[in-house]
């Protein structure tokens, strides 16, 4: 790949990481506030919401992470999979991905099969 584009790709993310960094301070500390029942019970699921979502930020930091380092030993932009060149509209939307669209798309059907399997 070239630099010029490394080096975008490379903005993106750490622009990403920047964006969820848990060093932000959005989340007002708990407690301090009174509330009736009612109000409790949206905060309770507006903080079930905030964890879910904190998950998937602290999965997506760790792929950013990951790209990034990817670029150190130049394995940046190609499939995990398949090996193949991932596109570099693929790249744009989503930088931090180590998987080719079709090899994604196959491991989503394989996960999703996976749970199935687990629940029944
Ligand atoms: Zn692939």
């Amino acid at each position: 790949m070239e630099l010029s584009n490394l080096q975008r790709y490379k903005s993106l993310l750490l622009e990403k990481q920047r964006e969820l960094s848990p060093v932000r301070d959005l989340v007002p500390a708990a407690g301090g506030w009174e509330g009736d029942v009612i109000d409790q019970a949206n905060a309770d699921a507006e903080a079930e919401l905030q964890i879910r979502m904190q998950e998937t930020d602290a999965q997506l930091l760790e792929a950013i992470e990951e790209a990034l380092a990817s670029m150190e030993d130049g394995t940046y932009g190609i499939c995990s999979n398949c090996n193949r060149v991932i596109p570099k509209a693929r790249l744009e939307a989503v930088p931090w991905t180590r998987f080719c669209r079709a090899c994604m798309e196959a491991l989503e059907v394989d996960s999703c099969q996976g749970s199935q399997e687990q629940v029944a």
